[in-house]
């Protein structure tokens, strides 16, 4: 999915790889493409013009467009951006304070309904929940047939409908819900073709008669801007809660995924990934668009990334600038690289860097911990100017750490080695590259 979204959004970003500066025109034009990108993926025009404008307005400044590496920076931003619209953060799901908890699930035929509730129950039971599904199609047989079956393939109670009346329905099955324990009870309404007066009708007495504490429109994400204005309109109508989005397997194209929470204010709870029951999420914003983004969808990025951009590490970038980078500089970034994690990760992060992507690199977890220890035991003097450290000293460090003697050569012999070339990168304005080329040669 997102095949071409994500491969032209890494193409636009590419066009500044290893580049130092950028030009306003040049970012003016980068802008125009990104905005051509998303429309092409379908993305509805007021989603297209906030996120160029955003970006816009936080790349046109000098500390991005003369960052001596703005591909970072620009990713970073464009990155931030996307999980903004797409809703910032997880949004939990509603429990009764009481139980039953009650979901209506509402959406067109063939939106993926009836599968969502059975992975719905699937999925709460596995955390412990006894959910009940209820059929409320009381014009298909087949309907409430279907769901039965899945009822049964995931091990969960369901509610035989044992009569035509809506509202005598819904009263027998939170009855049978208090009696039995069920604490979850999920509705699965009829849906139609096309969204009409009766099916709205219908919907809206069902609601009133459930007073459910989530209200989820089943979307199909296939249908891009559609579901996008199906979505307006059940929302003004019925009043939702939220939204869930189905058949991301499948190839979307980005546009209801990205316009949906901007366009409506309801936030995306769970995505469809799969016609197997098990094939349901909850929606993260950040994964998602570390995914638009082609990033892979690593679990927590959002901390990997704001990592990638802390303080330190920009104090430092600084220093290699001007050339005073020390050993306590590179001790600090030993210790920002273990928190992100494996290098293979970090550099996934980068999506101008993809063709590192595949050499999986890992740092030795061993030799970094002797790294720091031989670091710490120098004095802040020692750190600033290694060239002072003499045998005598060497010696005592060594001890000091737990270490050789050689090995503390090693150690400073790397460190000049890096210092001299970080300084004439410096000088030809590092590119994120080139720093990526000499951490990766630092084992
Ligand atoms: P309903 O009419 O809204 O109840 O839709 P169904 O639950 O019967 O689903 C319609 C079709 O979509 C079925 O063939 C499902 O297997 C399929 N489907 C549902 N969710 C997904 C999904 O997340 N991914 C894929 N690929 N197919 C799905
Ligand atoms: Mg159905």
């Amino acid at each position: 999915m997102w095949k071409g979204l994500t491969d032209r959004l890494s193409e636009l970003l590419g066009r500044f790889r290893g580049k130092g500066r950028i030009s306003q025109e040049e970012l003016d034009n980068w802008l125009r493409d990104v905005r051509r990108a998303l429309l092409e993926a379908d993305v509805s025009l007021s989603v297209c013009r906030h996120l160029v404008s955003q970006i816009g307005e936080r790349a046109r400044t000098p500390d991005v467009l003369e960052h001596p590496a703005p591909l970072r920076r620009l990713s970073q931003i464009l990155y931030e951006e996307l999980v903004r619209i797409l809703g910032e953060k997880v949004s939990p799901v509603t429990w009764a304070p009481r139980p039953p908890t009650i979901w209506l699930l509402m959406g067109l035929q063939g939106s993926g309904k009836t599968t969502t509730a059975g992975k719905l129950a699937s999925l709460y039971k596995k955390q412990g929940r006894k959910p009940l599904l209820v059929p409320a199609d009381l014009k298909r047989p087949a309907a409430s047939e279907q769901l039965r079956q899945i009822a049964e393939q995931v091990g969960v109670a369901f509610f035989p409908p044992d009569s035509q009346d809506l509202s005598r329905l819904c009263q027998r099955a939170l009855r049978d819900a208090q009696d039995q324990g069920w604490d979850l009870v999920i509705v699965d309404s009829a849906g139609r073709m096309h969204s009409d007066e009766a099916l709205m009708e219908e919907l809206a007495q069902l609601k009133r008669l459930l007073q459910p504490h989530e209200s989820l429109l089943v979307l199909d994400a296939t249908t891009g801007q559609d579901a996008v204005r199906l979505a307006e309109s059940f929302d003004s109508r019925i009043g939702l809660t939220g939204v869930i989005l189905t058949k991301l397997d499948s190839d979307a194209r980005g546009g209801a995924v990205l316009s949906v929470t901007f366009v409506t204010g309801k936030p995306v709870k769970f995505i469809g990934t799969g016609e197997h029951l098990q094939d349901i999420d909850l929606f993260h914003p950040d994964r998602m668009a570390a995914r638009i983004l082609g990033m892979g969808d690593v679990r927590g990025l959002l901390e990997r990334v704001e990592q990638i951009a802390s303080p330190e590490i920009e104090k430092i970038e600084r220093r290699l600038e001007k050339g005073t980078f020390g050993l306590d500089d590179l001790l600090v970034q030993l210790r920002e690289m273990r928190k992100i994690g494996p290098l293979d990760r970090l550099l996934s992060l980068l999506p101008g860097l993809g063709g590192f992507r595949s050499q999986s690199l890992t740092i030795d977890e061993k030799s970094l911990k002797r790294t720091e220890a031989i670091i710490l035991s120098m004095t802040p003097e020692e750190r600033r100017n290694p060239e002072i450290i003499s045998g005598s000293r060497k010696k005592r460090i060594a001890r000091g750490s737990g270490t050789t003697v050689q090995q503390v050569n090693e150690l400073l012999k790397h460190f000049k080695m890096m210092r001299d070339t970080m300084k004439r990168l410096a000088k030809a304005k590092v590119s994120d590259e080139a720093i990526v080329r000499l951490l990766t040669g630092m084992r």
